[in-house]
């Protein structure tokens, strides 16, 4: 591989804002200075642009099964999607069937993904039946196969965990280092109100969000934080969308546990008022658990940001096209739950998060980038712009106002939640190991390109 040269630039980092030059021989960065005189193969000129470390969204589900469908993205046009945002990793769910074991779970992830992804990648493992098999199997998963974080559910049948077994986990877990991840609703409070509505014939879409109410999510929050408090493993609520779930979290982080939150763009920038909409094929986009919520949460999801609480902004991509939400047009309950985000997060939280001055460069790059590469242990190969670092780096234009079109989107579904949105600030170009990934709107990469990133621990040192 060559060099590469990306001048004037105004480089962001967790804790600097600087005007300079990066040179990058082969994948990795090599010299970062005020001015670089080295001539390369190639020069990049980035005046007036920032340069942020590629994003790492922690929460994709490319191609996955859901409700007797999957998600209409799979690896080579979800990833493809992922560069184009200017997200260059994504972490993807590999998910244990009952039964299974979680090598060959981990292996079905690989054979989706492998020579195909276009962008690096590495899987979560999302647990859902503990036993003596399965506990054998996390010391191996763990030091050789680079999966350090286990996800776990507390609600839906066919995944969730007694609290038992989730406790039982989160101990083995701690003992290898790992940190265990949550989707925190209270799957008994969601059934039986689920139930209620079937039996009542409110089966609208506008009772979805009614069926999984914040207090479901606040609730389970309560006794996750407990269990991280016992057991003192490392714990981190995936999707969050409840003040009440944040203030459990804020509440837990002061006792001096290791405990973290993820939130979406979704549970920032949109509002549950959709549900009622007339026109199933738009109420049924917004069909995801949990629900979007009304404005008081999304301020706690803002708080939670702003003060650290919640460190983490990922998407939870898990799309589907308007034909597969049909499935449930008579009944809410049928409609696969889930939306695509995945090119949209860089961004949606630039302008209306940057621009919009509620957060700050630093928080920016923090929450899309570098805090995820800590906690799911590819700090500092990945979400830092620093040599010896791996060139994944976005050239991205604050000033550039343009308004988000599904049509000019590369996400493979047939709708955007942010649809005519005018945003201010654009992805221009992408590396990704030393190479331009995207540029003029072009994605540059073939299918497998991407690497499987075999994960470290985490690191818990985030400011
Ligand atoms: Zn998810």
């Amino acid at each position: 591989m060559g060099t590469l040269l990306v001048k004037n630039g105004t480089i962001v980092t967790e804790n600097e804002l600087f005007n300079g030059d990066i040179f990058i021989d082969g994948e990795t960065i090599s010299i970062i200075d005020k001015e670089i005189k080295v001539s390369a193969d190639r020069t990049i000129d980035a005046l007036g642009n920032y340069i942020f470390p590629g994003g790492i969204d922690a929460h994709t589900h490319m191609e996955l099964p859901v409700m007797g469908t999957h998600s209409s993205d799979d690896f080579i046009t979800g990833t493809t999607a992922a560069l184009h945002g200017g997200t260059t990793t994504i972490i993807d769910f590999a998910n244990q069937v009952r039964g299974d074991d979680l090598h060959s779970t981990l292996q079905k992830w690989h054979d989706k993904a492998g020579n195909r992804s276009l962008c690096d990648y590495g899987f979560h493992i999302s647990v859902t039946d503990v036993n003596e098999d399965t506990i054998s199997e996390l010391k191996n998963l763990v030091e050789k196969e680079g999966v350090t974080s286990f996800k776990t559910f507390l609600a839906y049948d066919a995944m969730k965990l007694d609290l038992g077994s989730l406790e039982r986990l989160m101990i083995e877990v701690k003992g290898l280092g790992g940190i265990i991840t949550t989707h925190t609703e209270n799957g008994k409070m969601i059934d039986a109100l689920i139930s209620k509505h079937i039996q009542e014939g409110k089966l609208s879409t506008k009772y979805h969000p009614l069926t999984r109410p914040n207090t479901a999510e606040s609730d389970a929050a309560y006794t996750l934080m407990k269990l991280a408090e016992k057991t003192g493993c490392p714990t981190y609520m995936v999707h969050m969308t409840s003040t009440g779930a944040a203030n459990y979290l804020k509440r837990a982080k002061e006792k001096g546990l290791n405990v973290f939150g993820e939130t979406c763009p979704q549970y920032l920038f949109l509002d549950e008022k959709m549900y009622a909409h007339q026109d199933f094929d738009i109420a049924s986009q917004y069909i995801m658990s949990p629900p979007v919520r009304a404005l008081s949460d999304r301020d706690g999801m803002w708080k939670g940001i702003k003060e650290g609480t919640i460190q983490v902004l990922a998407t939870d991509h898990c799309p589907f096209m308007l034909e597969q939400k049909r499935a449930g047009i008579d009944d809410f309950t049928k409609i696969p739950n889930g939306a695509p985000g995945v090119e949209d997060r860089l961004e949606l939280l630039y302008s209306e998060g940057v621009d919009q001055g509620i957060i700050g460069l630093q928080t920016f790059v923090k929450v899309t980038a570098t805090n995820p590469a800590k906690l799911f242990g590819l700090y500092p190969k990945k979400g830092v712009i620093a040599v010896g670092s791996d060139a994944d780096l976005v050239i991205f234009d604050p000033n550039e106002v343009h308004q988000i079109k599904c049509e000019s989107r590369n996400m493979r579904v047939d709708y955007n939640l942010y649809e005519d949105r005018i945003i201010k600030g654009k992805v221009k170009t992408v590396l990704l190991r030393g190479k331009v990934a995207i540029e003029n709107n072009e994605c540059l990469l073939t299918p497998g390109f991407g690497n499987y990133l075999k994960r470290g621990l985490p690191d818990f040192s985030i400011s």
